[in-house]
């Protein structure tokens, strides 16, 4: 065997990950530059799968080389392992390439036996100290190793500190120590029916098998699924010969961040513990103290301290995370990494850093990820308040913020309780878009159905308003006016709080704090404005959401759906008469009613965009969706409308489909009623000209036809708005340009995109409809098998949320390709979903598109996305 299985620290370096794992690479480069670390060596990472390869045994060799290596560690230290005069003692810890709780972590002490502890015990002159030494030992490795749970080595414990009345660990004596370690040996004999391993060498054995089996622990399991960590890495073991901070009061230990974790700020941020060993900081059993007041017992040390710390930040060019012991007032350093950070900690340190010159922009953006910023832009709860608040259910993520409020069970009721000055949560089955008005007043939206693009989803995201949707746990009873969960019970008007973020939902009522994006914030988004091609439009169908997408950075609208206009309580009446309509005379008295408040509608998103783009996509959705379905609002409406109940409950039930979403909609609708359109259009154009001549802005409309699948749809729809478009302007004797485009969002229309770019300025990839086809999975359905799905690693993602970029993908390929071969000037953007995810922008980047388009409270995320696609492919 010629490979080398094991590296001393001194020969190994920081870019050697993969092999020596991020603890081992980083104790390399830390002893590289001549830092105090002990003394130690790393198993490799190959090693680990050389262990599976040969059935879960430590192949010879390597354990030769092992103790090889164990030699002349004995060496550099003038210890020896096993020997009872000057014992060698180590720690063993697993080291993977990404950090990963659920591992074995630590076992501190190993080599000690019932003679070293003796031996130890004279050299320090301390037999407290050994003692405890070993009944630490004992613990820590009956635990990871010979896996005997932990709560009976802490019960032993306890007896042993109750039968003496003694409060504090720190107050056991080395009698007591020695009656633990009695009976944590008779514990080990008879939970494995062998003794406590007395052989050193059998005893780092075992720890290093234990090492390698924590890798396919369930946990280990379960993290590497959930962070995309392959599980052919295998982890590394280091070994390296302990350093003791518990021996007595200059010794102590901790752990430091070169910055604050949570906030950025460039000033130490950390904990020790005075006479204490590693798991005594963490376990909380004693308080630890600030890193300040390292000063007040060892100010040199705290000097030196601080003088590391900052060397290591500087040269890793990165906040870390450092672990350190003092042994006797000497200092060393056991660990550093990069730091885990809040997103405001990591947009704060970044723009620090390149302030103080260690990192350029572009690093600085790389720092930072995208989806990190969505906690800067929502509402979040009080952590203390949250920590204490009751979990009562799950449900999805579908939309992110913190809300807290009064249920209620419909609309109305919603905005009925929120004008009298209430906060509320409006909860439903699902929502449609009857319920706009009530999703908008409340504070957030809770469903039990559908999916992260259900209705409730999509429309609470545009509106940056807090959703959990398809939380199956909760049963409904709308009738009632209750909901129950488990065997609790909510009745209307009872509080209760969403985590949109998580998905959690909790029963009372949880404070709230407002976001507050600090001067770093934008000064990062411009530098990600400087370095992205990829430009950011929104998905926007009001002034208000228009305003806001602004404020965060929109360069114009690449989708507003028309379909939302036409919910509001003064337009609602017009669109019924125009849906339930026999005659088109009928219609066009309908849609004449509708027309001056369409006009109103783009007049008002022009202003807000200025003269920035915006694309507008002529109705959508299947007519039904504008009717009531139940029997007394048909029969309300039919009163109001001065109709027969028979007759409209007839047209409703005409509307029905039996798979809407691939039904009677989109240019489906202008093919059979072409006055529909044709007053949308007239309402563009009218705008468009009116904005031009009484605020002196020169828009230039984009206007976009939904579900195109054949060229000869969009041939007749293209004249009609180039008819319509015509005859307007002749009225006003003005001009304006304006473009006409399609979504691309039907397979066919892929594939057939050169056909239908003769009839196209822009194309626009509607990649949740294109999705649904593709897959086959309806939109509205797939929210109750997509998590099976998951599960049994079908997908890794929802392709609703993150781009199938090898299906959905390549039909988007196969359109770019067709439509710039007929066109090559022609636009192409992206408006679905997808357009507000990180990893498919970069996708989008790499296919070539001109911008993307997502949901308001996404802008930000998008453009530093879109940033970093530029600097990962540059
Ligand atoms: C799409 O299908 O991707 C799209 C943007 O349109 P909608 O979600 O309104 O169907
Ligand atoms: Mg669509």
């Amino acid at each position: 065997m010629n490979k080398k299985y094991v590296y001393f620290f001194n020969e190994g370096n920081k870019e050697m990950k993969s092999l020596l794992g991020g603890k081992g690479a980083n104790l390399a480069e830390m002893v590289k530059i001549g830092l105090p670390v002990p003394p130690g060596f790393t198993v490799t990472t190959e090693a680990c799968n050389r262990y599976y390869e040969d059935q879960k045994q430590i192949h010879a060799l390597i354990v030769e080389e092992i103790f090889q290596s164990l030699e002349e560690l004995e060496k550099r230290t003038g210890k020896k392992f096993g020997n009872p005069q000057n014992p060698l003692l180590v720690s063993v810890r697993s080291g993977s390439v990404f950090s990963m709780p659920g591992m074995m972590d630590t076992i501190l002490n190993l080599g000690l036996n019932d003679e070293t502890v003796v031996g130890m015990a004279l050299a320090t002159g301390n037999e407290r100290f050994a003692f405890d030494s070993y009944r630490r030992f004992i613990q820590m490795f009956g635990d990871v190793v010979l896996q005997i749970p932990k709560f009976k080595f802490e019960h032993i414990l306890d007896r042993e500190k109750e039968e003496n009345r003694i409060v504090l660990d720190t107050e056991l004596t080395a009698v007591h120590l020695k009656n633990i370690i009695q009976a944590y040996k008779q514990l080990v004999q008879k939970e494995t029916r062998k003794g406590f391993p007395q052989e050193p060498k059998e005893q780092l054995l075992m720890a290093v098998n234990a090492v390698f089996d924590s890798w396919n622990n369930p946990r280990a399991v379960v993290y590497r699924d959930l962070h995309d960590i392959p599980g052919h890495l295998g982890t590394a073991v280091n070994i390296q010969s302990m350093v003791f901070g518990n021996m007595g009061d200059t010794s102590g230990t901790g752990v430091a961040f070169t910055r604050n974790p949570s906030t950025g700020e460039k000033k130490i941020f950390g904990e020790f513990l005075m006479n204490a060993q590693g798991e005594d900081v963490v376990a909380g059993i004693r308080t630890p103290q600030s890193i300040e007041q390292l000063k007040d017992y060892m100010p040199e040390v705290y000097d030196q301290f601080i003088t590391l710390a900052n060397l290591l930040e500087n040269h890793y060019k990165d906040m870390q995370d450092i672990e350190f012991t003092i042994e006797n007032g000497k200092l060393y350093l056991l660990q550093t990494r990069n730091g885990k950070r809040t997103a405001t900690a990591a947009i704060n340190a970044a723009v620090d850093m390149v302030d103080e010159g260690i990192i350029d922009k572009e690093t600085a953006l790389m720092r930072v990820e995208p989806m990190q910023l969505d906690q800067l832009l929502h509402p979040t709860f009080e952590e203390k308040a949250l920590a204490e608040a009751e979990k009562i259910a799950q449900g999805l993520p579908a939309s992110p913020g913190a809300a807290t409020g009064r249920v209620y069970f419909s609309a109305q009721d919603v905005v009925a309780a929120v004008n009298e000055g209430e906060k509320a949560i409006l909860v439903r089955l699902e929502t449609s878009p009857e319920d706009i008005e009530g999703m908008v007043a409340a504070e957030g939206i809770l469903t039990a159905r559908g999916g992260m693009t259900s209705h409730a989803a999509v429309v609470a995201r545009g509106m940056g308003k807090c959703c959990v949707a398809g939380c199956g746990e909760i049963r409904i009873d709308e009738g009632n006016r209750v909901f129950k969960v488990n065997n609790l019970v909510f009745k209307e008007g009872d509080y209760i709080s969403l985590d949109g973020n998580a998905g959690a939902v909790f029963a009372g009522s949880i404070p709230t704090m407002e976001p507050e994006l600090s001067g770093k914030f934008s000064i990062l988004m411009n530098w990600a404005d400087e370095i992205r091609s990829l430009k950011i439009r929104t998905n926007a169908d009001t002034p208000r959401d228009a305003s806001v997408a602004v404020k965060f950075g929109a360069e114009g609208i690449g989708l507003c759906r028309t379909e939302h206009m036409f919910f509001e309580e003064n337009r609602i009446p017009a669109v019924r008469q125009m849906i339930v309509a026999k005659t088109k005379e009928e219609r066009m008295a309908a849609l004449n009613k509708l027309l001056p408040f369409q006009k109103e509608d783009f007049i008002g998103i022009f202003e807000a965009m200025g003269e920035r783009p915006v694309t507008i996509r002529l109705l959508d959705p299947p007519l039904h969706e504008f009717l009531p379905h139940h029997e007394e609002d048909i029969k309300a409406l039919a009163l109001q409308l001065g109709m027969e109940y028979a007759k409209l409950q007839e047209t409703v039930d005409e509307l029905k489909e039996f798979n809407p979403m691939l039904g009677h909609r989109g240019c489906r609708l202008a093919i059979t009623y072409p006055e529909i359109y044709e007053m949308q259009v007239r309402a563009i154009v009218m705008a468009a000209l009116e904005v031009k001549k009484e605020k002196a802005l020169e828009v230039k409309p984009e206007i976009m036809v939904p579900l195109i699948a054949h060229e000869k749809e969009l041939a007749i729809i293209k004249k009609l708005i180039i008819d319509t478009a015509k005859n307007v302007m002749e009225q006003y004797r003005e001009t304006i340009d304006y473009m006409i485009g399609t979504m691309i969002e039907v397979p066919r229309a892929a594939l057939t995109a050169d056909a239908i770019a003769e009839h196209a300025e822009f194309f626009s990839f509607g990649t949740n409809d294109l999705t649904q086809m593709t897959y086959a999975f309806s939109r509205d359905d797939a929210g109750k098998f997509i998590g099976e799905y998951r599960k049994k690693e079908i997908f890794e993602k929802d392709p609703f949320q993150r781009l199938d970029q090898t299906g959905v993908g390549r039909l988007m390929e196969i359109a770019i390709e067709l439509g710039r071969k007929a066109r090559s000037d022609i636009k192409l953007g992206i408006c679905g979903e997808h357009g507000g995810d990180p990893e498919s922008i970069e996708f989008c980047h790499r296919i070539g598109l001109e911008y993307v388009s997502c949901s308001p409270y996404r802008v930000p995320i998008a453009r530093l996305a879109a940033a970093r696609a530029a600097v990962i492919n540059k």
